[in-house]
């Protein structure tokens, strides 16, 4: 069994945690140096991506966090996660850094330019395939604005004003969804996370 961390500094923690648990990993919070080192895989979980990023530095967790995944660690990013891994930051706070890793450009509060929130059934490709399309829950979500070559796109938004839009990338060992499973009770994001960390072993 693998154990995944979640990234505890602020955002719903707790979802990812039983989210993972229930997807077959073993799940520990994440607030220390020292605890990075004993994850197989780590979870950035949605909240403020300021306020995570302004905490990274404040619980000197960046540098270490930005070398940990140019080695390799698989890291979900879901949201304000997803902002966290991306290489290009659209609409930003002033001084607002992300980690990087994945050669994307996201729009942070893409949606909330048109609708605050927004709920669609999409399916996504490696992971709803063969069932139903999982129930996708927005909440001042950002989107991929833009997708490098080595990016495959796992999802986008069907219908709406955000039609067309990539809200599902995974790039090697990376996975990022400007979406929440975590709180719909549908495990399979996390089940495909796990066996990408399962993968990595
Ligand atoms: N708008 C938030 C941000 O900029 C993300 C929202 C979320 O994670 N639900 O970080």
């Amino acid at each position: 069994t693998p154990t995944i961390g979640v990234l505890a500094l602020q955002g719903d923690v707790r979802e990812h945690v039983a989210a993972l648990e229930s997807g077959g990993a073993r799940a520990v919070t994440v607030r220390r140096p020292s605890e990075l080192g004993d994850v197989d895989g780590l979870v950035l979980p949605g909240g403020e991506s300021t306020t995570i990023d302004r905490l990274l530095r404040v619980f000197e967790l960046r540098e270490l966090l930005r070398e940990r995944i140019a080695g390799g660690l698989p890291v979900y990013g879901s949201c304000a996660g997803m902002i966290l891994l991306a290489d290009r930051l659209l609409d930003g706070a002033r001084d607002q850094q992300t980690l990087g890793g994945l050669d994307v450009t996201v729009r942070r509060n893409a949606f909330g330019r048109q609708v605050d929130s927004w709920e669609e059934h999409l399916p996504l490709a490696g992971i709803t395939d063969g069932g139903p399309p999982t129930d996708a829950v927005f909440i001042r979500a950002p989107w991929v604005e833009e997708a490098g070559p080595g990016v495959q796109v796992l999802g986008r938004v069907g219908s709406g004003p955000a039609a067309g839009r990539i809200v599902a990338v995974r790039q090697g060992a990376l996975l990022a969804t400007a979406f929440h499973p975590e709180i719909t009770g549908d495990d399979r994001v996390h089940r495909h996370f796990v066996a990408m960390v399962r993968q990595r072993d």
